[in-house]
């Protein structure tokens, strides 16, 4: 996408020379929300592929403030973009390509003067205007952008909600609040058993002790992937228990609930110990959510983050061409569903696996994924259920992608959610078109460090050149609850062993490191070479 930088770049470039410079500290309650529309060329007119907005501030001339770009899946067909920016007056400019890269429309640039024009956008408020576009060649004047009456998804500050049980879709706390976010005010819980495996390398690798010693204090998922596994949960919870009489303060774990009926239906790696054919989803009900849920109520005084069945709604929106998928769909639905139902109480905050942008990226597959989402968020009780969903677990997704060769769409496929982050947003507008409002996010950083990790963006299996990424955070991002470490780094995506049962293919693409155990054991050379790529560094 560099050609689009150089161009914007230029006619920005011209806006540079007003203007003093003033130092603006960022306030979080003076954003506001703003809509680009979507633009659809008249009959005869080239459609367009590729959009590059950009916005300059009057009293920052000389510094591009935001910029988006995006790519249209189907040429012509994206909707519109949704941002929040800071208050203040902007100059915008727009610029459309069509599929061979060439520029083909953009803000009018004479009379009147779109780019010079100033747009006055104020806190709090969604912004409204009609950008007029002309044909790049001719200059020829050939429509107008409307900025919509936004169904923004973003949280505005006036919309904070804050109930007490962090599921609901209560918005009536005001300004300042935690926004209902479960984890604002916690400790995040470490688990002494993925301490104790980091330590394990940390001894057969003094060059990097001191790093390791610093990923021994990091908070990690604590996986129940098994019936067998549920005996993991009581342990952490007597431990916090504990932890938080001796130290008065609060403190939240996340566990992963990862056990339906025909688990991991589009690949081997984490083929799990229920079946359909053998009564797999009342044991599901029976011996594994019921178990769990009865051990949360138990413990009513420990905030509890359940990230529920990581892959399984996404395959029900991609791989319905698998087999063992379609058999999967209407247990994983009502396994689901029933999750929600028993798991979502009051101390307990839920966030249903939403995959990874390099999976549902893709307008249709949002589009198809938000469809599933509510059909079984219906069959749990209503979307206010949970708190939200997850976004990138066990994957290797950047949380931000910047530079331009980076956005090569070669690699991306002309996928707009090019990082989470964009992913996250993107999603939460499609949410908002099929009738799931005001949820939130949790992300997974643990080994998404580095953004050229993979050749195949599909890579998923111990991708070898993969860094440890962002450490778990609170808060840090609108919309976002926490980056969280829902896969702990060093444990195996799936054995590269061909005589295995669960041997997938993927565990030995031209991207994965070889000599892995089976899914969840130890891979002491992977986690050697993540630690090592730390990014930001240990
Ligand atoms: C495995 C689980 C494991 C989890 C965390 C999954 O891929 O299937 O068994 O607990 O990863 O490492």
């Amino acid at each position: 996408m560099l050609f689009q930088t150089r161009i914007l770049l230029t006619s920005l470039g011209l806006l540079a020379a007003c203007g003093g410079r003033s130092t603006h500290e960022v306030n979080r309650n003076r954003l506001a929300s703003f809509t680009v529309g979507r633009y659809i060329p008249s009959e005869g007119k080239p459609a367009w592929a590729y959009l590059d907005l950009a916005m300059v501030r009057k009293d920052k001339p000389s510094r591009i403030d935001r910029r988006i770009e995006q790519s249209s899946y189907q040429t012509g067909q994206y909707t519109e973009i949704t941002t929040r920016v800071e208050a203040g007056d902007y100059r915008i400019a727009l610029a459309y390509y069509d599929k061979n890269k060439t520029l083909r429309y953009e803000s009018c640039k004479e009379n009147p003067n779109e780019i010079d024009r100033a747009h006055d956008i104020r806190a709090g408020e969604t912004y409204r205007t009609k950008i007029r576009i002309c044909e790049a060649e001719s200059g020829e004047v050939v429509g107008e952008v409307p900025s919509l009456d936004t169904t923004d998804v973003e949280i505005t500050p006036e919309m904070m909600g804050g109930a007490e049980n962090p599921n609901s879709g209560n918005t009536q706390q005001g300004q300042g609040s935690s926004n209902g976010n479960p984890f604002v005010g916690q400790q995040l819980y470490v688990n002494p058993k993925y301490a104790s495996s980091v330590e394990s390398s940390r001894l057969k690798e003094p060059a990097l002790a001191a790093a390791m010693a610093k990923l021994k204090a990091v908070s990690t998922g604590v996986w129940i992937d098994r019936i067998a596994s549920i005996s993991k949960i009581e342990p952490v919870l007597m431990d916090i228990q504990r932890l938080q009489k001796s130290t008065g303060k609060s403190y939240i774990a996340t566990f992963v609930i990862y056990n339906l009926p025909e688990r991991d239906c589009a690949a081997k790696a984490s083929a799990g110990e229920l079946a359909a054919a053998e009564n797999g989803l009342n044991r599901y009900k029976a011996e594994y959510i019921d178990k769990i849920a009865g051990l949360f109520a138990k413990y009513a005084d420990v905030k509890i983050a359940a990230i529920v069945e990581p892959d399984s709604l996404p395959n029900m929106a991609t791989n319905m061409g698998q087999s063992k998928c379609v058999v999967a769909a209407p247990l994983y639905k009502e396994g689901v569903a029933y999750a929600i139902q028993r798991l979502g109480q009051k101390h307990v905050a839920l966030y249903l696996d939403a995959a990874h942008g390099g999976w549902l990226g893709w307008p249709e597959n949002r589009r198809k994924v938000a469809q599933v989402f509510k059909e079984v968020l219906d069959m749990a009780g209503g979307p206010q259920r949970i708190r939200g969903f997850a976004s990138n677990v066990s994957n290797y997704s950047p949380l931000s992608v910047t530079t331009a060769t980076q956005q090569s769409q070669d690699y991306y496929q002309f996928n707009p959610a090019i990082d989470e982050l964009t992913f996250v947003k993107l999603l939460s507008q499609d949410f908002q078109a099929a009738g799931i409002t005001q949820r939130h996010f949790v992300i997974d950083t643990g080994r998404n460090g580095n953004p050229k990790s993979r050749t195949n963006w599909g890579s998923w299996c111990n991708v070898e050149e993969a860094a440890i990424g962002e450490r778990p955070r609170i808060a840090p991002a609108d919309g976002v609850d926490a980056y969280l470490w829902i896969k702990p780094p060093g444990e195996s995506d799936g054995t590269s062993n061909s005589s295995a049962a669960r041997f997938d293919s993927s565990c030995t693409s031209a991207d994965s490191k070889l000599g892995a155990p089976e899914a969840g054991e130890w891979f002491h050379d992977h986690f050697v070479s993540m630690v090592r790529m730390a990014s930001p560094a240990l």
